[in-house]
């Protein structure tokens, strides 16, 4: 039984929702800000997304309108209800606790914002469903398998938003069914749209549960009329029973299969597995920070670890004798490949492998490495994947992190050989929790 109460909140959570007390435990409900009194709804029997905002009795100064009507019940963006500079401090202080637990001493010596705050992000993801019999579309609300519909998403970009709404009335024009989990039933799972907003191009993938697909030829054509800025269609089969959204067969529908987009004078291919920076005006800041940290030399020979399509690893060719890429995921792999020959750069190779092993073979091979860039996924690195870069005594590392937690417990393994010299915040994800970091660390 929900219960209505009156709170005042003490603080917030590592993912921005407002802390309370009731009694000697403690509650968190979104949208809900530090010194602020509300009257909250409690859900004391249920242990999580227990509790939530009915009314702000007293806002703080930091509060804003949120832009948009869904934001608790989502939960993409945690902090739309924040003005820049809260959403500053408390990105800054979710580094600094992660710091503090792992006792690490480093301040935090900028922090680079973004200047645009909504549509910024180039790559949209949303998956078809029936809720009561109704066709929607939208995300999956934080930590379970409930489709938010969705209207509009604010972070998205106008056209991305555009597409999403236009295949849904496509599928009911043309009758192609929505995939229904439980069930298994029903084609169209999921659509992931890909933007370049410099070259303008866009990549739909339609991710279905079968690879038959009555009326694909004409789903494509009234997609392609109706948007000419879409330049490939792909789609990708996942019959599996799982949360991931792509099944490893494509099919290309229409045009190349992948896009092309350039950060400053290079040219990169996105397909639709291949990892990406999503805020490109945050992407530029982060390479330049890093590239600027790391100072190579033209001497110098480096690792690229966790390298993507090769973005960091190519902006560096021209400051540094000799690089290697390595990547787990094959299509970005070979993206890379391509990338380095279409930009003609000649000092890089990639290579297909766990960054773990890879890092482990050069340190038992004892190669001589000079620098090292590394850019692991949310999870962090490895305990091997760290000892071997100890052995391996690159003199420069330059760790860019999309986690502060795994941030910290990587960095304190790395603190015993190095020492932690710079430290930078980039705002790559606004109005979200996420904060990505870029270390510079140098041999002791
Ligand atoms: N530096 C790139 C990519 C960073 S994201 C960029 O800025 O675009 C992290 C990358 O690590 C992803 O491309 C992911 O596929 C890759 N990855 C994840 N686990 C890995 C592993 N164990 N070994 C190598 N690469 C891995």
């Amino acid at each position: 039984m929900a219960k209505r109460i009156n709170v005042v909140c003490s603080g917030l959570n590592d993912v921005g929702s407002g802390l309370f007390r009731v009694g000697k435990k403690v509650y968190s409900a979104p949208n809900l800000l530090p010194g602020e009194e509300a009257i909250v709804e409690v859900e004391f029997e249920k242990k999580f997304n227990n509790a939530r905002v009915v009314k702000i009795l007293k806002p703080s100064k930091n509060r804003i309108q949120p832009k948009c009507d869904i934001f608790e019940k989502c939960g993409g963006c945690q902090l739309l209800h924040m003005n820049n500079n809260a959403q500053k401090d408390f990105k800054i202080n979710s580094v600094k606790d992660a710091f503090k637990e792992y006792n690490l001493k480093k301040d935090i010596d900028e922090y680079i914002s973004a200047s645009k705050i909504y549509q910024y992000r180039n790559k949209m993801q949303v998956a078809y469903r029936y809720i009561n019999n109704k066709l929607v579309y939208g995300f999956y609300e934080e930590g379970s398998h409930r489709i938010i519909p969705l209207n509009k998403c604010i972070v998205q970009s106008e056209i991305q938003n555009k597409i999403a709404r236009f295949i849904l009335e496509l599928m009911i024009k043309m009758k192609i069914t929505a995939y229904n989990e439980d069930k298994r039933t029903g084609l169209l799972r999921f659509v992931l749209i890909k933007e370049s907003f410099k070259t303008k191009e866009i990549l739909v993938v339609l991710v279905t549960s079968s690879n038959v697909f009555g009326g694909r030829n004409e789903f494509v054509r009234e997609i392609r009329n109706k948007f000419p800025e879409v330049t490939s269609i792909v789609q990708n089969i996942n019959t599996r029973k799982t949360s991931i959204i792509l099944g490893d067969e494509e099919r290309v529908l229409y045009g190349k299969g992948y896009i092309e987009d350039t950060i400053l004078d290079l040219k990169f291919k996105i397909s639709s597995k291949t990892f990406y920076q999503i805020n490109p005006e945050q992407t530029i800041k982060l390479y330049s920070k890093a590239i600027e940290y790391a100072n190579f030399k033209d001497t110098d020979k480096v690792i690229d670890a966790y390298c993507g399509v090769g973005t960091i690893g190519m902006m560096l060719s021209k400051h540094v004798r000799e690089i290697i890429g390595v990547e787990s995921n094959k299509q970005s792999v070979n993206n890379a490949i391509i990338n380095a020959k279409e930009n003609n750069i000649n000092n890089i190779k990639f290579v297909c492998d766990d960054a773990t092993n890879y890092i482990f073979s050069l340190a038992k091979e004892q190669v001589k490495i000079d620098g090292l860039i590394m850019d692991p996924p949310r999870s962090g690195s490895t305990e091997v994947f760290l000892e071997s870069v100890l052995k391996l005594k690159p003199k420069k590392i330059v760790y860019v992190s999309c986690n502060p937690t795994t941030l910290a417990r990587d960095l304190k393994v790395l603190v015993k050989d190095y020492e932690i010299k710079k430290l930078a915040l980039v705002d790559m994800f606004v109005n979200t929790f996420h904060i990505e970091s870029v270390v510079l660390l140098e041999q002791r």
